[in-house]
């Protein structure tokens, strides 16, 4: 795949980085993963997709861990006998199966984003830290047997946790310490010692070289994954929206309404005379031009469910959702004073020296009989109409009202759409 190489890119397949779009995946991708983490916000975003994409298996997990743990748990009482047992036994029922109990009951949180990492972090210390507990009574009472399970719960805090390699590691490490300072301040003797020590060290060694490589290849494919994403959104040229994202936002945004029983308005605006623009300036200042129209209208309105989006060729899109008449009036007044601002001369025009742009404006409260395509269509006649009756205008249509007040702009009556 085109994105896949990522220290150094250049280019690949023969597409040049330097056609990437700038967006933080990109920006991400070219400075590579240095110490295996990302700008603040691309941080947080992939540890809360990571955690999502991993939910499942984590909680299934937890539970192979909780019933791994009563199976040992049961087998030590076999093995230790009732007397050195007693403290193992505790150890499992007070520690280690409450501490498995907890994490699963934090994977179901609402809070699971923020605490899930910090909190199995502490689990997986004191998990780690319960077993060379055990490991070390039943070794001094004479049963050297038990290390296997020290060496399985840092394989497990490595491959099932759901941690990431850091947290992984801090907490393995912390055992292993712990299990080398304890270990030798016990009578183990030195050739078992040594053995043990080996083993956990060379665990812990297997393990994080595998979390580390797994992890890079999942960050890499979320910044893949996000860039991909951006690109399919956005118009190649101007750097918006594009039409496909427009069209899934009006049908989501219009259900919305319906729900919440709320008005959207749908804004079409078309540059004026741009063919002769082209013809007059060339097709590179007629995209530098679309460039200017699609920033100055982004900046417009920008309201969380605002959206604006390049709706094809010279013409595009605003969607403006809970739009009173005020709110519309305001973001149209707006648009031509920012569109005026831009001030690019445009002598072919036939409307005025410097570049305009026509707007079809209109807003209804979505219900069930009718459909966001209807509101399109409203829009679109406003914009003809706003065409047709000189350009460098705004004519706006609205399904519940006959005229609108503002003075500023066209009234027409338009019908219901859909
Ligand atoms: P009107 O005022 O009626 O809208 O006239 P117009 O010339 O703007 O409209 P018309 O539909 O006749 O022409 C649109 C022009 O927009 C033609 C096309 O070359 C130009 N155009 C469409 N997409 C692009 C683009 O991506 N870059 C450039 N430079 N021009 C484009
Ligand atoms: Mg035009
Ligand atoms: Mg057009």
């Amino acid at each position: 795949m085109f994105l896949r190489t990522v220290h150094p890119v250049n280019t690949t397949n023969g597409f040049s980085v330097e056609d990437w779009p700038d967006l933080p995946y990109a920006r991400q991708l070219k400075s590579g993963i240095p110490w295996l983490t990302f700008t603040p916000g691309l941080e947080a975003e992939f540890r809360r997709t990571n955690l999502d994409e991993t939910l499942g298996s984590i909680r299934t997990n937890l539970c192979l861990a909780i019933a791994i743990a009563i199976a040992f748990s049961a087998m030590e009482t076999m093995v230790l006998g009732a007397k050195l047992n007693r403290i193992p036994s505790l150890i499992h029922i007070l520690m280690i199966v409450p501490v498995l109990l907890i994490v699963l009951a934090a994977s179901f949180s609402r809070h699971r984003h923020r605490i899930y990492q910090p909190l199995t972090t502490v689990a997986a210390t004191i998990y780690g830290l319960s077993q060379v507990a055990i490991q070390l009574i039943a070794s001094v009472g004479g049963v050297p047997f038990l290390f296997p399970s020290l060496v399985l719960a840092t394989m497990y805090v490595y491959f099932l946790a759901g941690l990431i390699f850091y947290n992984a590691l801090a907490a393995n490490v912390i055992v292993l310490f712990i299990y080398l300072a304890a270990a030798t301040a016990t009578q183990i003797p030195t050739a078992e010692l040594s053995y043990d020590t080996l083993a956990i060290v060379a665990a812990n060694l297997v393990g994080a070289s595998v979390v580390y490589m797994h992890e890079r290849t999942s960050r890499l494919r979320f910044l893949e994954a996000g860039l991909l994403r951006e690109m399919v959104a956005r118009d190649g040229l101007t750097g918006i929206q594009n039409r496909r994202m427009f069209d899934q936002h009006i049908h989501r945004v219009w259900q919305q309404a319906v729900r919440e029983d709320k008005q959207v308005a749908v804004l079409l605006a078309d540059i004026d005379c741009f063919k002769n623009y082209n013809d007059r300036y060339g097709h590179q200042a007629g995209d530098e031009c679309l460039r200017a129209v699609a920033t100055s209208l982004s900046r417009c309105a920008r309201r969380p469910l605002d959206f604006v989006a390049r709706y094809g060729g010279e013409e595009f899109a605003v969607v403006l959702y809970e739009a009173s008449r005020e709110y519309v009036a305001e973001v149209l007044t707006r648009i031509q004073r920012s569109i005026a601002e831009l001030n690019i001369p445009h002598e072919a025009s036939i409307v005025a020296s410097r570049l305009t742009i026509s707007i079809g404006a209109a807003f209804i409260k979505p219900s069930l009989n009718r459909t966001a395509d209807g509101l399109i269509q409203l829009a679109d006649e406003a914009l003809y109409t706003a065409k047709e009756q000189g350009r460098n205008r705004v004519v706006v249509m609205e399904a519940e009202y006959s005229t609108l007040k503002t003075g500023r702009f066209e009234k027409r009556k338009g019908q219901a759409a859909g």
